[in-house]
């Protein structure tokens, strides 16, 4: 049975930077990454929107292969059409993502880590010695290693928690379903992303465009079903692009779903680390996770090879890696939590005087911070919501 120090399941953003950065600090480890599908990066379920700071903790996006656009403006749509273009700066980035887990799974290999694909976890139990031995299945042939820290980096299916005993379920009203497009032939300013939200749109959730190139976007939408009119979120996105976009061709499909919870109680146990979706590491309010889960990560590694050093992958060892988590995120993800149930509170009409407000505001100085001191003024009802984030 192959021994290893650390075994990362799932090469997603969380996977890999946890491998990279457990072979950086400790280059003497044994680090296998497995990847279940065929190919780091595909198939994409994702959006591939990310903000600018916090891809540039990881790697620099100027002439990057894996950027498709550079994003320099948000204009988010009310639920009766009203645009509101906010002040223009360098938002973020639409990525590739499958050329950019590729390039961060290729980081990893470089600095040592062995990358396996078509591999996956199917099931693992402590062995002698606290180690964990892990039931691999992958190019028609089954193994069973055995490893000193398991990190869990396995997306949304989250198998790695349930198997260590930890808590990974998700409440219905938290999960959103996910359908998107690729659209081309569209007419919409290339350097915006677009977002539109309101109950006959994408109750609970919102839809977005994110251009990729000139006319050619990421088309999609989230929801909560529970929401939902009994319509699935595809059928509600067929309707939408068929209302703004009616000549778009629809050119590529994918579906997926996105946890907007707080990160789970516990996100360790004796030897595993959960990082990313897999312990719904998300920003609640927009469904983003791509820099959290790089984030998680590698906070992942680097706590995996301390422990290992000081021989003791204990859980108790191994507890500094949440406190740390919610100091960083954690904490603020559950504010946002906390903004995004008061807003589920109000009216589609509420959305719709608002950005009537709003766009009241020249749009140089249209900034998220004054639009809401503005809102808050002429708007009441916000206080609330605004208090939540303190409560
Ligand atoms: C429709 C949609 C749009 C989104 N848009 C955005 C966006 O614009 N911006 C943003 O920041 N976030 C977005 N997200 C969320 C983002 O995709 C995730 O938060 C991010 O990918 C999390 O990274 P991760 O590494 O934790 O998990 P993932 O990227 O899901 O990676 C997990 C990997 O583990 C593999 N795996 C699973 N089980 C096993 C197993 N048993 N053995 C081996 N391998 C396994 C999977 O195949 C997968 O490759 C979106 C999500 C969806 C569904």
């Amino acid at each position: 049975m192959r021994d290893l120090d650390v075994l990362v399941v799932g090469a997603g953003p969380a996977g890999s930077v946890a491998a990279w950065e457990a072979k950086h600090a400790s280059p003497e480890l044994d680090v296998l990454l497995i990847e279940r599908d065929r190919a780091v990066g595909a198939p994409v379920r994702c959006a591939e929107g990310v903000g600018d700071a916090g891809l540039r903790e990881f790697a620099d996006p100027g002439g990057a292969p894996w950027v498709a656009r550079k994003i320099t403006q948000v204009i988010f749509i009310a639920p009766d059409d009203t645009e509101v273009r906010v002040a223009q700066r360098d938002v973020g980035w639409i990525l590739d993502r499958t050329r950019f887990d590729a390039y961060l799974a290729a980081l990893a290999v470089a600095e040592g880590v062995d990358l396996q694909v078509g591999v996956e976890a199917t099931g693992m139990q402590r062995g002698p010695g606290g180690r964990w031995h892990v039931r691999l299945r992958g190019a028609g042939a089954e193994e069973t290693v055995g490893a000193r820290v398991v990190i869990g980096a396995d997306g949304v299916e989250a198998m790695v928690g349930r198997w260590a005993g930890l808590d990974t379920r998700v409440p219905a009203r938290d999960m959103e379903s996910c359908a998107q497009y690729l659209v081309q032939g569209i007419d919409v300013d290339p350097d915006a992303i677009y977002i539109q939200w309101g109950d006959r749109v994408a109750p609970g959730g919102y839809a977005w465009v994110f251009p990729k190139g000139v006319g050619v976007a990421n088309v999609g939408l989230g929801l909560v079903a529970l929401k939902s009119d009994g319509r699935n979120a595809r059928q509600y996105l067929n309707e939408w692009i068929a209302r703004r976009y009616p000549r778009a061709a629809r050119t590529g499909y994918t579906v997926g779903g996105v946890i907007v919870h707080t990160t789970i109680r516990k996100t360790y146990a004796d030897g595993v680390l959960l990082a990313g979706d897999a312990a719904h590491m998300i920003n609640p309010l927009s469904g983003g996770g791509i820099v959290n889960a790089m984030k998680a990560g590698r906070l992942a590694g680097c706590t995996a090879a301390a422990a290992i050093r000081e021989r003791d992958t204990s859980e108790r060892r191994l507890a500094s890696y949440h406190s740390t988590w919610m100091k960083l995120l954690g904490d603020d993800h559950l504010k946002y939590y906390r903004i995004k149930q008061a807003l589920e509170a109000l009216s589609d009409d509420f959305f719709n005087g608002l950005a009537r407000t709003v766009n009241k505001i020249p749009q140089e100085k249209r900034t998220l911070g004054r639009i809401f001191a503005h809102a808050l003024v002429k708007h009441p009802q916000l206080i609330p919501v605004a208090a939540r984030f303190f409560l």
